[in-house]
């Protein structure tokens, strides 16, 4: 038996490795099953290379948690070590590891998800055990069995011990505080959390199954009364994970239903089915693998759950992709998978680092890719699904700019009355119709059918398209494309009267005279309130109605920028409700209005209109209504 001293300067590194990964004490079981998961696939990748002697049949892992003992045990059948290899592997280079990250953590606390990247795998043991032992045996010829044991001082034991199999044990011996670690239920919850999908069977204990072998007999008493025997069960092995998972095969091995019941798998908790998925396989400059999934987004969907999750190697990471998944993909569901995502840094560095940057833009790009062929390969479904995905794809038009020039071949524009245009097809279709008089096509919009019902059916009588565009975010994305797209504009239909929103310059000519639109304006401004409305007078078609409440598309998208966060709006204050009144001069209301002698008569008739074209509107409210309602009476009486 030997005893030895692990590092002289070790004194504090056990005290600090509890402290400061306090809010991460459970990584320690996530890194113990990946070394011995590692020390697995290394047996299993020297047997087909014909170093080891043997079989080795199916190697599996197993955890063992005794409550009585205090113990937990993680038991691999992989390559083992010997004693020089323990003294090499725990004492010397697994400490160092660990002697590293508290040099770099001693005042902060890591990021989760990187402490096997310092090496300090081994030695978070300690997080939970007051002493750890290791039963090893080399899969080497006639190695000798081992046995370490330390319990947290920098003194360890080293002895021969008789195992006869090759592998490891980990015994740990848990300390009072971290007793939580004992419960069956605790370890289960971190195993299906970081190792649900590693590449080498867990077991965790047993579970009863139906005995497929036995079908129950139903037997029928002399009443006829039918009873069946209960199903036999059988208990079986509690294997805790998918060693296969499917983003680790290749596409062609896959069917639609495989990528579904693997959603179901990764979040068992979602019932709605996702609505396409898109499989990530590269090796070439870096190693990534993954499938992403479009969920159906809906207003009471919840971000922070069921995120993508992030493995190296099929260990789970984190589900923080923030910096890898760009922005706006990270509504999606799904997995990645990949080693060269380095994690042992800061999210900022992260985002700088040029391999990260790569595996952004190439998960960006095979999201373009994916949707240009489904728009392409079955456009009435993918039409069908633009509701649900366009939120995703707008966000991503407005901050990625790659994604913004991709989007050309899928975005959809959808129109009023179910038609759906990608941005060429809609130009093509409106550019002879709704080009204005200084050369600009004029793309109109609603953003509610049923409230702009009026607006629309005056754009439609003149043959024009609208577009009905309702995302949250529309605002910033028109913006986008009027700067982008060249001599375009948007506006949406209750901007203004539709012979302004598209002016084409047939003059039109008024009937009162300069005079009599002066006198009109006056009167006007007497009794509409001018913080709110701007009055406006307008040689219109005499069928066309006298008052209409127009919003100016400006003021109406910096508001709705600003409601909606981002483009600069912040801190300018609150954009007050600003409306247009459009006086049809040749209105013969508006003549008769402007030709009423008895100040309060016109005053009355004046009101009366101002409160239906409000009305029109859903402007008028409360007493305003109240009053309205009372004034109609009285003038049908
Ligand atoms: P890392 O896994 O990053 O190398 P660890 O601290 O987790 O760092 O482990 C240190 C070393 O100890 C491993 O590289 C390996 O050589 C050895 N080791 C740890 N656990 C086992 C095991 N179960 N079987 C064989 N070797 C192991
Ligand atoms: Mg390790």
């Amino acid at each position: 038996m030997a005893t030895g001293n692990i590092n002289v300067t070790a004194e504090n590194i056990f005290p600090i490795i509890k402290k400061f990964l306090y809010s991460d004490h459970e990584i320690f079981l996530r890194e113990l099953i990946s070394n011995a998961t590692d020390a697995t696939l290394k047996l299993k990748h020297l047997s087909t290379l014909g170093e080891v002697k043997g079989d080795i049949g199916a190697p599996r892992l197993e955890v063992i948690v005794d409550k009585d003992k205090k113990q937990i045990r993680i038991i691999d059948q992989g390559i083992g070590m010997t004693g020089e290899e323990v003294e090499k592997y725990i004492n010397q280079v697994a400490f160092s590891g660990a002697e590293e990250f508290v040099e770099k953590y001693k005042d902060k606390v890591p990021d989760s998800g990187i402490i096997g990247h310092f090496g300090l795998g081994f030695y978070s043991a300690f997080m939970v055990a007051e002493k750890v032992e290791i039963y090893t045996k080399s899969f080497k010829d006639d190695s000798q069995a081992v046995r370490w044991e330390c319990d947290g001082s920098p003194e360890y034991t080293l002895e021969d011990t008789d195992r006869t199999a090759h592998g490891t044990e980990i015994v740990l011996h848990i300390a009072e505080e971290s007793e939580e670690f004992l419960e069956d239920g605790k370890i289960g919850g971190l195993l299906t959390k970081y190792n649900k999908f590693m590449p080498i069977p867990i077991k965790f204990g047993t579970k009863e199954v139906d005995d497929l072998d036995h079908t129950p007999k139903t037997t029928k008493d002399k009443d006829g009364k039918e009873t069946t025997e209960p199903q036999k069960k059988i208990t079986v092995d509690n294997i805790i994970n998918n060693p296969n998972p499917a983003w680790t095969k290749q596409p062609s091995e896959l069917e639609e239903e495989d990528y579904k019941s693997f959603y179901r798998e990764l979040y068992p908790m979602q019932f709605e089915e996702p609505l396409f998925n898109i499989h990530l396989n590269v090796d070439y400059p870096f190693n990534l693998t993954g499938i992403l999934y479009f969920p159906k987004i809906s207003k009471n969907i919840d971000p922070q759950k069921d995120k993508i999750q992030l493995y190296q190697n099929q260990v789970f990471v984190t589900d923080n992709v923030e910096g890898i998944v760009p922005d706006f993909l990270q509504m999606l569901r799904g997995v990645i998978d990949s080693p060269d995502i380095p994690l042992n840094v800061s999210r900022s560095y992260l985002q700088a680092d040029g391999a990260v940057k790569k595996i952004s833009s190439y998960i960006t790009r095979k999201v373009a890719d994916k949707l240009v062929s489904l728009f392409k390969n079955d456009r009435k479904a993918f039409e069908e699904k633009w509701k649900d995905i366009k939120i995703i794809i707008e966000y991503g038009m407005l901050s990625e700019d790659k994604f913004f020039d991709k989007a050309n071949k899928f975005a959809l524009y959808p129109a009023v009355g179910g038609a759906h245009y990608i941005w060429d097809e809609l130009i093509e279709k409106i550019k002879d119709n709704q080009t204005d008089k200084d050369g600009k096509t004029v793309i109109l919009y609603a953003s509610d059918a049923n409230a702009q019902h009026s607006f629309i059916q005056d754009a439609k009588e003149k043959g024009y398209e609208v577009l009905l565009l309702d995302s949250p975010i529309i605002s910033h994305l028109i913006q986008k494309l009027e700067t982008s797209k060249e001599n375009i504009s948007f506006v949406r239909v209750d901007g203004d009267h539709i012979d302004n929103l598209i002016n084409k310059d047939d003059t039109k000519i008024s009937k009162l005279s300069e005079d009599e639109q002066a006198s009109l304006k006056t009167v006007l401004e007497a009794n509409i309130p001018k913080e709110t409305y701007t009055i406006q007078l307008e040689p219109m078609d005499s069928n066309a109605n006298p008052f209409i409440i127009t919003q100016p598309e400006f003021m109406r998208r910096m508001k709705e920028m600003q409601a909606s966060g981002g483009g600069g709006m912040m801190g300018m204050g609150n954009f007050p409700d600003m409306y247009n009144l459009v006086v049809n001069t040749n209105n013969e209301l508006v003549g008769e209005i402007l030709n009423t002698k008895t100040a309060k008569k016109q005053e009355r008739l004046i009101k009366q209109t101002f409160d239906l074209a409000k009305l029109s509107q859903n402007l008028l409210h409360g007493e305003e209504l109240t009053n309205f309602i009372k004034r109609s009476y009285e003038l049908i009486k």
